[in-house]
């Protein structure tokens, strides 16, 4: 008798990613921070709560290992000083978020938090790796910035909830290949940059409220897609006018 493993941890795999949806819920229509820098038109489909096509199964697996990666580092955060899938909002843009890893100065009441820290926990494949941090030669001259746009979004969330003055951010980039791990410091300039996106897409989300996505012409309007390699990955692609599609 064949037993199926791929399907069986497929069906969980899928289950385990509902139960995560579930904690955003109440956040129906709201942006998640995660998205920060894509393309509006994608962000617009999601809003709109359109379904996107499946991500096959060996996708899903291979996303499960850092979502792995992270229950365990906050796991072993658990009983620290330092917050683990600490949740910010950014009300006006309606952007929820949930940080890795936090942590604020101050200690009480008279003494209010002035200054936080943020850790992000991105867990990448070699091929990623080597673009970031192999031989100058195999190195990616124009990276996206995603990432570092996140992080930005959760720094204005968390400096808005306790009004900081100030919030270090860095990623803690894991290779999946080998368990390395390195610390990189993200730039205080992706704060204005986040705000910036946000502000963008709100405008432009409010300007197409009353029409179809499809108002939003991919390849024409500003940030439809942001760049053209999303549209090979976007789980939209089936139903966008994209002309930069899986091909
Ligand atoms: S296919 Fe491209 S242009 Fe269309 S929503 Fe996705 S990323 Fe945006």
């Amino acid at each position: 008798m064949k037993i199926d493993i791929a399907d069986l941890y497929h069906k969980y795999i899928q289950h385990e990613s509902d139960l995560r949806k579930g904690a955003y819920i109440k956040y129906d229509g709201w942006f998640r921070a995660s998205s920060a820098g894509q393309c509006f038109k994608k962000q617009a489909y999601k809003m709109r709560n359109y379904i996107g096509e499946e991500i096959d199964q060996r996708v899903a697996r291979n996303f499960r290992l850092g979502t792995i990666v992270h229950n365990d580092i906050a796991e072993a955060l658990e009983g620290s000083q330092y917050y683990t899938e600490y949740r910010v909002e950014i009300p006006d843009f309606k952007v929820v978020g949930h940080i890795d890893i936090c942590t604020m100065d101050g200690d009480g009441p008279d003494n209010p938090p002035k200054n936080g820290t943020i850790v992000d926990i991105k867990t990448v494949h070699s091929f990623k790796w080597r673009k970031m941090f192999g031989l100058k030669k195999n190195r990616d001259l124009n990276p996206s910035k995603n990432y570092e746009t996140q992080i930005g979004t959760y720094a204005l969330g968390l400096a808005d909830k306790h009004k900081l003055a100030h919030v270090d951010m860095s990623i803690l980039w894991y290779k999946k290949d080998d368990g390395s791990i390195k610390s990189q410091t993200v730039h205080q300039k992706y704060i204005a940059i986040a705000l910036e996106y946000w502000a963008e897409l709100s405008e432009v989300i409010e300007e197409i409220k009353h029409f179809e996505v499809d108002v939003l012409v991919a390849g024409a309007e500003p940030n439809v897609p942001v760049y053209e390699w999303e549209c090979r990955y976007c789980e939209f692609s089936n139903i966008c006018d994209t002309p930069f599609g899986k091909g």
